[in-house]
């Protein structure tokens, strides 16, 4: 029998933080949990793989690309406490005005925040050098990510923040299911249904692309809160949510 909903959750997180399937990444990963940045050697570092967050009734999936050294790897959330402006805050943000998360940042683990038919993930768990993490790699983590994406049922759509999170998705519906020809590509806003209507793996979803938060893309203005609010408006439609009553609920949460 397969285990869904928050159990299989439970065993996923177990899974995701007990791997290390990737030397160069755990290696990595304890170093900077032991030498730590200045600003936190206060903290006691997480250090171990980042599990996905979020709300066990999903519709939407988000893919990030991996934990940040400072950020997740050190609090333990995904796109958590990268800092004040981060891509955390950045992202949270849009979220909160969309009606799927109770408060706009993300800083530490104790915050209160909830988010509502959405779960966070990334396409690496463990954080990588310089953010790049490898082919392979992200590769070996597939498993983890087809393990929440089948403990989440009522998953609609898939937001690939940046094009290695795309292409991770692909690869990983690839193993599944027929992809469509020509490939999709990726953009801010693009869309593709890699699948006809009745599908029932992971292929369902509807893939939209998303420019990465990162303070890279933020702090240059290739990436705009106008843009992600366009984007998650989007998001939204496709995932069948009503937006007035989501932001009613979850507002009743702040
Ligand atoms: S990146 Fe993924 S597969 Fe590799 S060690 Fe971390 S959790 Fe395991």
């Amino acid at each position: 029998m397969q285990v869904i909903g928050p159990k299989a959750l439970r065993l996923a997180r177990q899974a995701i933080v007990a791997c290390a399937d990737c030397p160069r990444l755990r290696t990595y990963c304890t170093a900077v949990a032991r030498t730590k940045r200045a600003a936190y050697r206060d903290d006691a570092y997480w250090g171990r793989p980042v599990p996905g967050y979020g709300d066990p009734a999903a519709r939407i999936f988000i893919l990030g690309l991996a934990p940040a050294a400072h950020g997740a790897n050190r609090t333990g959330r995904v796109f958590t406490g990268d800092g004040r402006g981060g891509s955390g805050d950045f992202l949270m943000g849009a979220l909160h005005r969309a009606g799927l998360a109770n408060i706009p940042t993300s800083q530490t683990v104790d915050d209160g925040l909830r988010l509502r038919n959405v779960f966070v993930g990334a396409a690496a768990r463990c954080a990588p050098p310089a953010n790049k993490p490898t082919p392979e790699e992200v590769a070996a983590c597939r498993r983890h990510l087809a393990a929440e994406i089948a403990a989440l049922p009522d998953l609609r759509v898939m937001v690939a923040l940046g094009k290695i999170a795309w292409d991770a998705w692909l690869a990983f519906v690839g193993e599944h299911a027929p992809l469509p020809r020509p490939r999709p590509v990726f953009g801010h806003g693009a869309v593709a249904h890699l699948a006809a209507p009745g599908a029932r793996g992971p292929e369902r979803l509807i893939l939209v692309g998303c420019f990465h938060p990162s303070r890279q893309n933020t702090h240059t203005g290739r990436v705009t809160a106008a843009m992600y609010e366009e984007c998650f408006g989007l998001v939204t439609y496709l995932a069948g949510i009503d937006a007035r009553r989501s932001k009613a609920d979850v507002k009743s949460h702040a």
